[in-house]
């Protein structure tokens, strides 16, 4: 249980990793030293006053936001970031205490919950100054609201246009009831090879950011890279930058590489339900797109595109079977994918499969498949669904495990 926060009184689940598991043969492996070695590698890089604003949205990018962000703080992130209240609350609840920033638009009716847990609030809009000083006046807390002002280079998403994002940030710097905590942008190309928009974009920013001088404003917190930005360029780094992506040992883009210290952090693993004898001429799965054109072997795995195993990888994937690869056979199901085994290979009930792997071993790196499946690694991490337990490894041993019946404590080893 060393290193684990969980309630221990959680009945621990018996040899995870092994073959005698009590849990899913699908699971997540999520490696707690990978992650913090990432951390490390990009806090080194950064100029000496820059900070990290570890980006937990989505779950983690799948990987288990609590987990991910009490990783990434112990290895040197002073800020968080989220898309939502709700995921910003999750935090809190877990006993983050660190500054957590929202970075999408909120709804009005979510302010005052979004106050009560001291999230601070990405605003590009007058009216939602307004909400946000209105709920702060009614609640009579204390301390002041902090907000980050947004504003728009050249995205065109979220964010205010410069002069108003100047005015933004004057108005909230001279409310009592607020506190101006950071201004910053978002890039929107900057994992691509032709760096010039970025470089525009970033150019806007310091005209808006010598707006705020020039008017007296006093200048907070300055943000603008990505993980993309922050690995390219020294450029970008301002006070903080807000790394998502990298974090998990993902590279951004083909164009913008990780350093080379950088590891995944996610494998995803399963075991061999069934071995399946097909006969010539057999088909498989739905649709009976795969034709066995000889007497072959296949295999059935319990993973499906309700695991976020996506469809597109009919008759395109391939995952680690013995240290070879193991073509996907047919039309990915919902809950379940046979893969063939080569000719001569032998297969068993409880082998394992491995079917996101490091780079290291037989199987697709995540972002392979996100290139298989004609889509970016982001989707297909946020993809990995609630109901696949996340394993989480350091120094080699599970310390704590997370299913969609919650967290449990774990105290067992590899
Ligand atoms: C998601 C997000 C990031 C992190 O992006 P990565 O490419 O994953 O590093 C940074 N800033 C904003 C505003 C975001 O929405």
């Amino acid at each position: 249980m060393a290193g684990s926060s969980f309630d221990p009184g959680v009945e621990a689940p018996m040899g995870i990793l092994g073959q005698k598991s009590s849990s899913r043969a699908t699971r997540a492996v999520v490696d707690l030293d990978a992650l913090s070695g990432n951390v490390r590698s990009i806090l080194r890089s950064l100029s000496p006053k820059t900070g990290l604003m570890a980006v937990v949205k989505a779950n983690g990018y799948g990987h288990g936001a609590v987990m991910v962000a009490r990783g990434a703080v112990d290895a040197g992130a002073t800020n968080l970031a989220v898309a939502t209240v709700g995921e910003g609350v999750r935090l809190r609840a877990a006993g983050l205490s660190e500054p957590i920033l929202v970075l999408s638009p909120i709804d009005p009716s979510e302010v005052e919950r979004a106050v009560h847990h001291r999230l601070s609030l990405t605003v590009a809009d007058p009216d939602v100054v307004d909400a946000v000083e209105t709920t702060r006046a009614r609640l009579r807390r204390a301390a002041p609201v902090s907000l980050h002002v947004k504003v728009d280079t050249g995205m065109r998403r979220n964010g205010a246009p410069p002069e108003e994002a100047v005015s933004l940030a004057e108005r909230v710097a001279g409310s009592p009831r607020l506190r101006l905590d950071g201004f910053f942008t978002h890039f929107a190309s900057a994992d691509e090879s032709d760096e010039r928009f970025t470089l525009d974009q970033a150019a806007v920013f310091d005209r808006c950011v010598g707006r705020l001088t020039a008017r007296g404003i006093p200048v907070p917190r300055l943000h603008a890279a990505n993980s993309a930005a922050a690995l390219r360029s020294r450029r970008y780094d301002y006070d903080l930058v807000r790394v998502g992506i990298a974090l998990y040992g993902l590279p951004p883009s083909p164009a913008v590489p990780l350093l080379p210290s950088m590891r995944p952090v996610l494998t995803l693993r399963s075991r061999v339900a069934r071995v399946i004898d097909l006969v010539s001429g057999d088909t498989v799965s739905y649709g009976r797109t795969y034709r066995a054109a000889e007497n072959e072997t296949a295999a059935l795995v319990p993973i499906g595109y309700a695991d976020g195993y996506p469809r597109a990888l009919s008759g395109r994937g391939y995952m680690g079977l013995g240290g070879v690869r193991a073509p996907v056979r047919g039309r990915v199901c919902m809950d379940q994918t046979v893969i063939g085994v080569v000719p001569g290979g032998r297969v068993a009930v409880g082998d394992e499969v491995a079917v996101v792997g490091d780079g290291r071993d037989a199987a697709p790196t995540l972002t392979e498949i996100a290139r298989l499946a004609g889509t970016i690694n982001y989707e297909i991490a946020t993809g990995i669904a609630a109901r696949v337990p996340r394993l989480y490894v350091r120094a080699g041993t599970v310390v704590a495990v997370e299913d969609d019946t919650g967290p449990h404590a774990a105290a067992l080893h590899e």
